[in-house]
Order: C-alpha cells, then sequence, then structure tokens
C-alpha cells in the first residue's frame, strides 16, 4: 500500500482538479499533500484558507517548533505574522479586525496550523478564545476596546479559570472581586494560566456573590494592574513555547467597567468560551495526528529492517490504516461539533465536550503509536514526532470534559 501510495499518480480526469484521495490507497494525496481527507467536503474558500495556514505552518513554525521547545521560546513575532492573515480573531467580527470565519473554519485553520507546532497554535486557540469572549459579551465600548489589538495580537490574552484549589470543579472558585464604589478589589490566585506574565489582558473568573456557578463573574484584568503579579513559570513536559503561570491578585483594584456581562453571569460565559475552546483544542490535537502519520509513513518507507523497508510489513501497513482512521473518525467528530455550535444547536455543548474527548484522546494514541513505529529513534529529541506527542498529551488534561458528556 505505501510503495502504491508512493507511486500514485491522479488519473487524468481529476487533473487540475482540487481532489485529496486521502486514506489508504493511496495513504496521502501526492497533488495536494493534504493527508487523510482533510480538505475533502470543505468549499473553495476553506480549501485555500487551510492551503494558507499550512504553508504558514511549513514555513513559519515547524522549522523552529524543536528549538522553540527546547528554549521555550514565546514565539511572539511569529504569532503576530499569524495574525496578518486572521489568526488572531478567527471567529471575532471583522469591524473589530476579526476576521469573522465560522467555528468550522477556526477548526480547519487551528489542525494546519498545528502541524507547524501544536504548542503555539494551542497557545493562539486561548487568546481567540479569549478575544470571541469579549467581543460576545462585552458592551461596545469593551468590544472596540480590547478586540482590535488582540486581534493584531499587537496584545495577547490569557483564560484564567483554574485556581490551585479549584480544577475541576471550577464552580468552586474561591478568588474574589469585592465591589469598591467604581472598582472591584481582587484578591486569590489562578493556577496554570497559559502565557501568564507574558501575555496583557487576562479574563478572570472571580466571585462577585455567592457560593456556585452563580456567585461568579468575569473581569478584565490588565497588565501592570497594581495588585497583579505572576508565579515562577512552570517546567513542563510539552506546551514548551507558551508559558504556563500561576496569576496572583492581592487587592488588584479593577474599574466595575472592565467586568463582562452582568454580575453572576461569568460562569456562563467561561463555559461559553470553552465550547469553542474544546473544539479549538481538539483541531489541535488532529493537526499533531496528522503530522505525526506523516511522519511515521516516511520513517515506515526509509528504515529497513530484515532486509527490506519496514513498510512492508503488513503488520505496520495495518497500523498505519488504523492509525489513518483514527485522525479521520476525531476529524469527522470535530467538524461535526464545530457545525452544531455554529448553529447554535441544542445539543452543541454536548458534541463540543464529546469531539474534545474523543479526538484528544485517539489522536494521543495515534502520535504515541506513530512514536513507537519510529523505534528507538522516536525516543530521540531528533526525531519531531516525540515532540507531538509531549505535546498533545496535555490536551487530554485540561478543558475538562467528562461531567458535559455524561447523559
Ligand atoms: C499546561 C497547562 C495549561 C493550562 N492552561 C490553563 C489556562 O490557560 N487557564 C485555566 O483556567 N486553566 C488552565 N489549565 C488548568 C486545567 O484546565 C486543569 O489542570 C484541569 O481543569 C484539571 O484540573 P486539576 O489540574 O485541578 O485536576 P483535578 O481537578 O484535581 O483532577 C485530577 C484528576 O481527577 C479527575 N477527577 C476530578 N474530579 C473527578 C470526579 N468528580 N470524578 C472522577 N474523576 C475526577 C480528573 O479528571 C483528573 O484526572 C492548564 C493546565 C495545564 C497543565
Amino acid at each position: 500500500v505505501l510503495r502504491a501510495a508512493q507511486k500514485f499518480k491522479l488519473p487524468a480526469q481529476f487533473r487540475g482538479r482540487t481532489l485529496c484521495y486521502g486514506l489508504i490507497g493511496p495513504i496521502f494525496c501526492p497533488r495536494c499533500r493534504s493527508l487523510l481527507a482533510a480538505s475533502i467536503g470543505l468549499n473553495e474558500e476553506q480549501k485555500e484558507f487551510q492551503k494558507v495556514a499550512f504553508d504558514f505552518a511549513a514555513n513559519e513554525m515547524a522549522p523552529h517548533m524543536a528549538e522553540w521547545d527546547e528554549k521555550e521560546i514565546f514565539p511572539v513575532e511569529t504569532m503576530r505574522k499569524a495574525a496578518q492573515l486572521g489568526f488572531g480573531g478567527i471567529y471575532v467580527h471583522p469591524d473589530l479586525g476579526g476576521a469573522g470565519l465560522s467555528r468550522l473554519d477556526t477548526s480547519i485553520i487551528f489542525e494546519a496550523l498545528s502541524t507547524g507546532c501544536v504548542s503555539t497554535t494551542a497557545y493562539m486557540s486561548i487568546h481567540n478564545m479569549c478575544v470571541w469572549m469579549i467581543d460576545t459579551f462585552g458592551n461596545d465600548e469593551q468590544r472596540h476596546e480590547f478586540c482590535p489589538p488582540l486581534c493584531s495580537m499587537d496584545r495577547f490574552a490569557s483564560y484564567c479559570l483554574t485556581e490551585p484549589g479549584s480544577g475541576s470543579d471550577a464552580a468552586s472558585l474561591t478568588t474574589s472581586a469585592k465591589r469598591d464604589g467604581d472598582n472591584y478589589i481582587l484578591n486569590g490566585s489562578k493556577a496554570f494560566i497559559s502565557g501568564g506574565g507574558e501575555t496583557d489582558v487576562y479574563v478572570v473568573m472571580c466571585r462577585t456573590g455567592g457560593s456556585g456557578a452563580r456567585g461568579i463573574s468575569c473581569i478584565l484584568v490588565e497588565k501592570g494592574t497594581p495588585g497583579l503579579s505572576f508565579g515562577k513559570k512552570e517546567r513542563k513536559v510539552g506546551w514548551n513555547s507558551q508559558p504556563t503561570r500561576a496569576v496572583i491578585l492581592e487587592d488588584c483594584v479593577v474599574p466595575v467597567a472592565n467586568r463582562l456581562g452582568a454580575e453572576g453571569q461569568g460562569f456562563g460565559i467561561a463555559m461559553r468560551g470553552l465550547n469553542g475552546g474544546r473544539i479549538n483544542i481538539a483541531s489541535c490535537s488532529l493537526g499533531a495526528a496528522h503530522a505525526s502519520v506523516l511522519l511515521a509513513r516516511d520513517h515506515l518507507s526509509v528504515r529497513k529492517q530484515f532486509g527490506e523497508p519496514l513498510a512492508n510489513n503488513q503488520y505496520l501497513q495495518f497500523r498505519l490504516a488504523e492509525m489513518a482512521t483514527g485522525l479521520v473518525t476525531a476529524r469527522l467528530i470535530v467538524r461535526h461539533a464545530a457545525q452544531a455550535l455554529q448553529e447554535d444547536r441544542g445539543d452543541a455543548a454536548t458534541v463540543c465536550a464529546m469531539a474534545k474527548l474523543y479526538a484528544t484522546e485517539e489522536c494521543f494514541k495515534v502520535c504515541n503509536e506513530a512514536l513507537q513505529m519510529h523505534g528507538g529513534y522516536g525516543y530521540l529529541k531528533d526525531y519531531a514526532v516525540q515532540q507531538y506527542v509531549r505535546d498533545i498529551r496535555v490536551h487530554q488534561i485540561l478543558e475538562g470534559v467528562q461531567s458535559s458528556v455524561i447523559p
């Protein structure tokens, strides 16, 4: 099958048409290099920006992803370049500098970008989620003040929900915001904040009322506000191109004008943001699996054991077929969820959670299997596959979903 894939030529009737064969026989389309039907079912416009994102990933991200990981570089300038293509506010309204694209479009873009660097794309996906929250729940003044510089990535955003004592049980958070005239005084700390310390706008879920979800509000805290400080940079298994720090609020005075929505709406806003966030993180997992299948395929075709390429081994061909199938099924549920969210369907939150649950687990298996196919080389940092495995492991941990899926 692999040999056939390499020799494969498009039949004459399909030449000059945008067509992707995907899957086994051939394993990938030699014409558009779009593996495993990534562009099947997309309209012409979607295929165009998918190509732009794949090209950006290949040219601007993939050559640097190992260095960003090794040296823990937050690639601000590269992200600003991506923002020039509209990737800083993909599903934000165009009058605020956003690209005004759909959730499905967004998923296609994050999948493609992730092939070049999962960690950087995952941060960009969190940033996009924050800008959308401000666009959707902010008043006109907040939208026009905050969104344009975030869409251009002149400024960066962080999402602050988790606390040291409240992770999966997010509604039990204790960071307080006490009203004092036209200000709130915030006290508490947020844990594991992506971008923490290096971003400019912190979307903070905090308690303005009683216990439970209804006592939570959402307040924007800007870097430089007295009382806002950061913990040490966490040392992580993956996601090393983005810093993770605790965000500490000590008598931090923030204008009431920085509150998104009404008091008590914060938890709902946070969860609405996460519906899209889950599709985005799942899409980043798709990109990692996508890249890993290609790496495994290439490795099997050059590595010889027992006198012939590993690609001739039928067991490994079958395993590769299963990985390809895992990727495609994960992509199907992610795109299905993106469509449900776009249409604001009643089951959207559940389907988004299911897509995140399924895709992050399935894609991790795919990447891990790709590493296995590299043998000992897969464990060396000279080979990219290990970075995809390390980077997507955390997707199974964060943005928890199970409780949203239980029927
Ligand atoms: C690299 C990284 C970046 C992150 N970025 C952000 C960010 O930008 N913003 C943010 O707000 N948060 C962020 N997080 C936090 C992340 O969302 C939490 O780690 C996650 O929600 C899990 O919470 P926890 O770590 O407290 O685990 P816990 O809630 O303590 O859970 C531990 C384990 O127990 C399981 N568990 C929990 N409750 C139950 C239950 N009732 N029944 C069965 N099993 C259960 C969990 O599934 C998990 O396996 C980040 C985390 C990491 C690691």
